[in-house]
């Protein structure tokens, strides 16, 4: 096993599967068995999950909605989809434990650092919900910042693309995908990883990025026990 705590960062979007929006329960329990897969390898797991299917402040500002007030509904998407995802681990048999930025006390535990990492050294996934807690950031700046926190190996962003292209691979056949490639290489060459902010922080902090497609089956276990799979930003 390569990675023994990692922190896996998945778009609101990769849980709609072909719908335009919200919850797709097939994909979701998709999700679960392949994070089972790693789990039972004895993977240390942390997840942070997005909320764009549901909520995006920043859209809602574009409407005319004051921003900050569509970023915590932003939030509470993520929390939505937070639920969702512990209800599928619970029923693939996963012991998991929700943790949430902004405080829920009936639905979820509040986000303490030293509790989250009790949670993972005694074999429970936790999933850290409602982002940063904060307005104007993303939740890949939440999965930075829990993956920092937590000491994870790497972070592992499952995407619909399996990693990072000179150009994007949906518009431009001609594109060329890294295998690896520098944190100033990224920046240079102006790819789309993650937004500033969280990448950033990832760089400032050694952090690992892995990039992969989430809807390869076997792909999140094969990283984890070595394989060169999506691309390796270091
Ligand atoms: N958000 C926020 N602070 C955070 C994380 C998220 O304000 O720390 C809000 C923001 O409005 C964002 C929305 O929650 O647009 C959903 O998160 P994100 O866009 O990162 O989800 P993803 O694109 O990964 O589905």
């Amino acid at each position: 096993m390569k990675y023994k705590r990692v922190l896996l960062k998945l778009s609101g979007e990769s849980l709609m599967g072909d719908n335009q929006f919200g919850i797709d329960n097939t994909k979701l329990k998709e999700y679960a068995l392949q994070i089972r897969s790693i789990t039972e390898l004895g993977v240390e797991l942390g997840i942070v999950i997005g909320g764009g299917n549901i909520f995006r402040g920043v859209q809602a500002e574009e409407g005319g909605m004051d921003r900050t007030h569509g970023d915590y509904m932003g939030m509470l998407a993520t929390m939505i989809n937070a639920m969702a995802l512990q209800s599928a681990l619970e029923s693939t048999g996963i012991d998991s434990r929700l943790l949430s930025a902004i405080e829920m006390k009936e639905i979820a535990e509040p986000y303490v650092r030293r509790r989250a990492v009790r949670h993972l050294e005694k074999g429970r996934v936790v999933i850290f919900g409602a982002g940063t807690g904060n307005p104007y950031f993303t939740t890949d700046s939440a999965a930075s910042l829990r993956a920092i926190e937590i000491n994870a190996d790497v972070i592992l962003k499952g995407t619909r693309v399996d990693g990072i292209y000179t150009q994007d691979p949906e518009k431009d056949p001609k594109a060329e995908k890294y295998d690896t490639v520098s944190f100033d290489d990224v920046y240079s060459n102006g790819l789309n990883v993650m937004d500033m902010t969280a990448f950033t922080l990832c760089k400032e902090n050694d952090l690992p990025i892995i990039v992969f497609n989430i809807n390869n089956k076997d792909d999140l276990k094969r990283i984890i026990l070595g394989e060169s799979i999506g691309t390796l930003v270091e």
